[in-house]
């Protein structure tokens, strides 16, 4: 479908890109496009307005604090996050996830701040930097405001951001030393969609798990963290050992799950459990700090 008339601006500054959010009525926000044309296009978005924020300088770098946390500004591309050696360093399955995402055209316009914002119950990041307890710093005429994934993840295609305000950056606190990465996905192809999607984060001391926070994606519309599993593990040697009571912790039952044209709700469950198991074993065999897999359906 050929795209509507509408008005596109490119402000130059945060301040003036958060006016004019506020002063356009029904104005929405492009960064990489990458879903907003297509929405357009299918006529699932009708916004009177684009406000362009993909070059505005605030929003493009990738910093790191004095404590180590790694700032990753919104509309940083997921080219330039595979490409970036300091994130591959601090965080590297941020690095692996950006890098494994679709296809070149994709990865070279589409952004962490979309993926986020968006938060289709399919992407990449949502479920990732709920498992890394990352935040996210924003800006609107109203102020600044800082948010965790648990709050700004707030449903489907949904999050807590305010009419006018905009996602700045994104925060992942440093890994601990003994702290495992590890996630798992099922797509029936190496560029489809996600139809189930586990993240595993485990803090280890000593041998033993001293926290862990687990993570569901593509399965729930929006990331859902596995408390239950997240306490079964805690306190308990980091080792194989850990999957049997990880897995009767899960309650596939209780995961209100996303059915469609892809797989059905049952199935997504079901194949949820498998991922989690494969990302439990792969954090727990391997002593290395963060590792990726990916499985394809048979
Ligand atoms: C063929 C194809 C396959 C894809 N497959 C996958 C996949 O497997 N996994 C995956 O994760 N993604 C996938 N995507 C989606 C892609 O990752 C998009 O880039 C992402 O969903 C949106 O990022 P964007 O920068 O393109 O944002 P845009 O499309 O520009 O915006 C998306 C939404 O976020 C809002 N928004 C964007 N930035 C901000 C901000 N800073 N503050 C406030 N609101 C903001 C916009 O208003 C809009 O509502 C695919 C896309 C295509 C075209």
């Amino acid at each position: 479908m050929i795209l509507p008339p509408l008005r596109y601006v490119r402000p130059r500054t945060l301040p003036e890109a958060t006016t004019l959010l506020t002063e356009i009525d029904g104005s929405a926000v492009l960064a990489g496009g990458q879903s907003m044309i297509n929405a357009l296009k299918l006529d699932l978005a009708q916004p009177t307005a684009l406000v362009d924020v993909h070059r505005l300088d605030e929003l493009r770098g990738i910093e790191v604090t004095a404590d180590g946390t790694l700032v990753i500004g919104a509309a940083v591309t997921y080219a330039k996050i595979a490409a970036s050696p300091v994130v591959r360093r601090l965080q590297p399955s941020v690095a692996e996830m950006a890098e494994g995402l679709v296809d070149r055209q994709v990865r070279n316009r589409g952004t962490i701040g979309g993926n986020c914002c968006l938060n289709d119950p399919t992407n990449n990041f949502p479920p990732l930097l709920a498992a890394l307890g990352a935040f996210f710093h924003t800006a609107s005429t109203a102020g600044r405001r800082s948010i965790t994934t648990d709050t700004f993840f707030s449903g489907s295609l949904a999050t807590s951001l305010r009419l006018g305000e905009l996602l700045t950056s994104v925060h992942i606190r440093p890994l601990e030393v003994g702290t495992r990465v590890a996630h798992r996905h099922l797509q029936l192809a190496a560029d489809s969609w996600a139809l189930a999607r586990a993240v595993v984060r485990l803090d280890v001391i000593d041998g033993m798990v001293d926290g862990a926070r687990v993570v569901l994606g593509a399965v729930p519309g929006s990331p859902l963290r596995l408390t239950a599993v997240e306490d079964a593990v805690t306190g308990r040697q980091a080792d194989a050992s850990l999957i049997e009571p990880a897995l009767a912790a899960f309650d596939g039952s209780g995961v209100e799950a996303v059915g469609d044209a892809h797989a059905s709700a049952a199935y997504r469950v079901e194949m949820a459990g498998v991922q989690l198991r494969r990302a439990i074993e792969s954090a727990v065999e391997h002593d290395v700090e963060q590792e990726t897999t990916r499985s394809t359906a048979a």
